[in-house]
């Protein structure tokens, strides 16, 4: 049997090379982002008090309407914003989902879609499941800013959209609001839409702000914009998230969503719902800075370069040149086999490789895990 070739990507999601290749090789695993801690007590027992009590059939389509509530909520007190829970919220099983969603309701083949590089591997797979051409438009190292010349000459008449993930999985980079007027400026008279993967929202530090497209009045009305509860409540293995978008946008997003997965795992639904609604304040973002912190810190008695501490996401981006000149695929896989630790090599961000020898570190996990993660660092040898 011969299976069509929907996309470019060859083998498997480097998240899963690199978990596998951990477990294999007893490593810790800085790679795959995800946290190693509990999650919130309170959180646990509502997903129990859900199945107790009798949440364990469909959810409607759009998603539980308390959730749905709550975020609207949580969106007017965090960001001021007034957000429709009924014709502009729908609740995903995940943000990865959402992205294909998204894609999927906007793209025909023939399209072209801007992505700006490094980029979360699931985009341009996306873009090309969905027939459409990939326009990638590399980011400025070491701060990894837009360059808005490149981004203008990348638009074309057939452009349909543009994807921007702002905190920024891997670098860690954020989005002033200069970014989004700049972006509107591009896009105003085309018909150009914007999809805002905003997951890392909550975690930007230093007393930075996050600034969603959502709160930008021009930009909002022709985008989407996706989020995921795993990276605010710890707890990524729930997968589920949201898409927040204009009424005719959520209509056409619906549209896929009801024949895709059709409504999402309702306990968890449930669960979210009263959590949220109890959780004005939140406070992942401070415990994530005060991890960078902690891994920056023990990163200085290292080899390794960081030229510019992460702004925001799970993700701090080291460069290893004084250690080794091996490729960053050979470097990750030798780190993980010889030193006991896993990290992604930066090159699969890229679709063509591109290799600057940088590996991105996970530091959302326990002090001992980042500890014991460096202390594998320190003395290591320089390799050929
Ligand atoms: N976008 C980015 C940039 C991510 O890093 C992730 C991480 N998983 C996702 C989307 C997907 O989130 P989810 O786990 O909710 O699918
Ligand atoms: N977003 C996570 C990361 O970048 C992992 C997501 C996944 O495994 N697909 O590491």
């Amino acid at each position: 049997m011969q299976f069509p070739q929907k996309h470019t990507a060859a083998g498997t999601t480097i998240f899963t090379v690199m978990s596998a290749l951990a477990q294999q090789h007893n490593a810790i695993n800085l790679s795959q982002g995800f946290p190693d801690f509990a999650i919130d007590e309170r959180l646990a027992n509502l997903l129990g008090e859900a199945a107790r009590t009798g949440f364990n059939q469909y959810a409607p389509m759009a998603g539980l309407p308390a959730l749905r509530q709550a975020i609207a909520t949580n969106f007017a007190q965090r960001y001021g914003l007034t957000i429709d829970a009924d014709n502009e919220i729908t609740v995903t099983p995940g943000a990865t989902y959402a992205i294909y969603a998204a894609f999927t309701a906007v793209l025909q083949p023939g399209d072209e879609v801007i992505v700006p590089e490094p980029a979360y591997d699931s985009y341009i797979p996306n873009i090309e499941m969905n027939g459409a051409r990939v326009v990638p438009v590399a980011l400025q190292a070491p701060t990894f800013a837009i360059d808005w010349n490149k981004m203008r000459d990348a638009i074309t008449p057939r452009t349909r959209a543009i994807i921007i993930n702002t905190p920024h999985n891997p670098t860690g980079a954020i989005w002033s609001k200069t970014d989004w007027d700049e972006l509107a400026n591009l896009v105003r008279y085309t018909n150009i839409v914007v999809l805002s993967d905003e997951v890392y929202e909550q975690l930007v530090f230093d007393g930075e702000r996050h600034y969603s497209v959502l709160e930008h009045a021009e930009l909002r009305e022709r985008s989407f914009a996706l989020y995921s509860f795993g990276k605010v409540f710890n707890n990524t293995g729930w997968k589920i998230g949201y898409c927040i978008a204009p009424p005719a946008y959520t209509q056409a997003f619906r549209r896929i969503h009801q024949f895709l997965s059709f409504t999402v795992n309702t306990p968890g639904q449930y669960a979210l719902a009263h959590h949220l609604a109890n959780e004005t304040r939140p406070t992942v973002g401070a415990l994530m800075q005060q991890k960078r912190d902690y891994f920056l810190r023990l990163m200085r008695d290292t080899p390794f370069t960081i030229h510019q501490p992460a702004r925001g996401s799970y993700f701090q981006i080291a460069s290893y040149e004084r250690i080794s000149n091996l490729p960053d695929m050979e470097f990750a896989h030798w780190l993980t086999e010889r030193h006991g630790l896993a990290t992604i090599p930066v090159s699969a961000f890229y679709s063509n490789k591109k290799d600057d020898k940088l590996i991105r570190f996970c530091f959302a996990k326990k002090e001992e895990t980042l500890t014991d993660a460096v202390n594998r660092l320190r003395g290591i040898e320089t390799i050929a």
